[in-house]
């Protein structure tokens, strides 16, 4: 039997992150938005206080060890506050995950617990590079085996918490002969370069950067798995990311819905409220149903994680599907709001602006139609 019922924990857990969330997170977004030169930890303060920076973490090792379906509706309710702050958490997600996947007992208890510590820390997950990011058979950065050490070259790009983090879980070609040949390594953030700071558009509190390894050396404590055993670790941490970062996407088009619902019943032109225009409500009725779809697909994705069974497509479809909702939804938003809303400086703005990451981080929508459709 299906059922769409939360239950007593998830509830639980939802009221009190939103709570947080309103009261803590949302009222400063705007500002985060604009002063997002230096990184601003105070929110990251807020998620480690509730443990809540990583929830994937089990309970073993200091985290929370829930389930992917209440990670998912945490996720919405931080990004629905702020989306920045949630691809800071799902960013450190994302590291997290092929250390849980395929790392040893020892490197979970030597990494994990410090994410779930009351000091704020991050972790980034970094695989993209400047010349690509779809395409990672042309990735560059280079992993060369002396012995017992890992001596690790290469350039990576866009990476969320580069410059923040506590470590990097690298993605390096292990083989360049074979193919689909890569390792992931646990690399400290003292042994690596920040080349740059990224000026996104969007997303803008949470750190994006250019990272640079040079000759970095690693003992073989730092490399999760075998040697050239990394692509199903990449595949699998890319799946369950995708269902995090439809997440953030469904929780933005949450917030820009209900402040354009709450602004169409308080603004008045010729008299009376605007949301009693069919051509104002229609489009309001055609978003709400968007972002419960969005959202249910979401869940979907994620229960099938949880049961163990197989979600690959399911992940695409919700994420694929979730940006396109908060892109249209943030779209309508500023149609609605009008010339206000056009301003860099009106919530409306940043809800568009950090929608439109969505159809790019974690696979463009391209990539997830080529996944979806090789599983037809
Ligand atoms: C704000 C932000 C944060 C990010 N955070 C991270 C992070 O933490 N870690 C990380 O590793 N990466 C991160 N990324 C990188 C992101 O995952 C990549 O940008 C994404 O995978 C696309 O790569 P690309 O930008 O190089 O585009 P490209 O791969 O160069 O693609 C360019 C265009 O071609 C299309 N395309 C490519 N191949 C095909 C094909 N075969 N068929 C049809 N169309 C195709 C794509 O859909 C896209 O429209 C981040 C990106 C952004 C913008």
């Amino acid at each position: 039997m299906i059922s769409f019922k939360m239950s007593e924990e998830q509830r639980g857990y939802i009221h009190s992150v939103r709570q947080l969330a309103q009261q803590e997170i949302a009222p400063l977004a705007l500002q985060m938005d604009e002063d997002s030169e230096n990184f601003n930890w105070h929110y990251i303060n807020i998620l480690a206080r509730e443990n809540l920076i990583a929830p994937i973490i089990p309970v073993e090792f200091g985290g929370r060890g829930l389930d992917y379906l209440t990670i998912a509706m945490i996720v919405e309710e931080i990004a629905a506050a702020c989306a920045g702050l949630a691809a800071a958490a799902v960013g450190t997600m994302h590291a997290v995950l092929p250390l849980l996947i395929g790392g040893t007992a020892e490197q979970k208890q030597e990494f994990l617990p410090g994410l779930t510590s009351q000091k704020p820390a991050l972790a980034s997950f970094a695989l993209t590079e400047p010349q690509g990011g779809s395409d990672i058979e042309s990735n560059h950065t280079i992993a060369t085996y002396m012995g017992d050490r890992i001596i690790l070259n290469g350039l990576k790009d866009y990476v969320i918490n580069g410059a923040v983090a506590q470590f990097v879980t690298v993605c390096a070609k292990s083989n360049t002969t074979g193919k689909r040949a890569f390792q992931f390594f646990i690399v400290p953030a003292n042994k690596i370069k920040v080349n740059m700071i990224r000026n996104t558009m969007g997303i803008r509190y949470v750190n994006t950067a250019q990272l640079a390894m040079e000759n970095v050396a690693l003992e073989n404590r730092y490399a999760l798995g075998q040697r050239d055993s990394g692509y199903l670790l990449l595949t699998q941490t890319l799946d369950i990311g995708r269902t995090l970062i439809a997440a953030i996407e469904v929780g933005i088009a949450r917030a820009a819905f209900q402040l354009v619902l709450d602004y169409s019943r308080d603004r008045e032109q010729f008299g009376r409220p605007i949301f009693s225009n069919q051509g104002i409500s229609f489009p309001l009725a055609s978003m709400a149903t968007s972002i419960e779809a969005a959202r249910l697909m979401v869940w979907r994705a994620c229960d099938l994680i949880d049961k163990e069974e197989d979600f690959t497509q399911a992940s695409s479809m919700a994420k694929m599907y979730a940006s396109e909702v908060a892109q249209n939804v943030t779209t309508g938003a500023i149609d609605i709001i009008g010339a206000a809303a056009y301003d860099t400086g009106h919530i409306a703005n940043v809800y568009f602006r950090d929608a439109k990451v969505c159809g790019i981080v974690g696979g463009t929508n391209n990539i997830q139609k080529m996944i979806i459709s090789s599983l037809l």
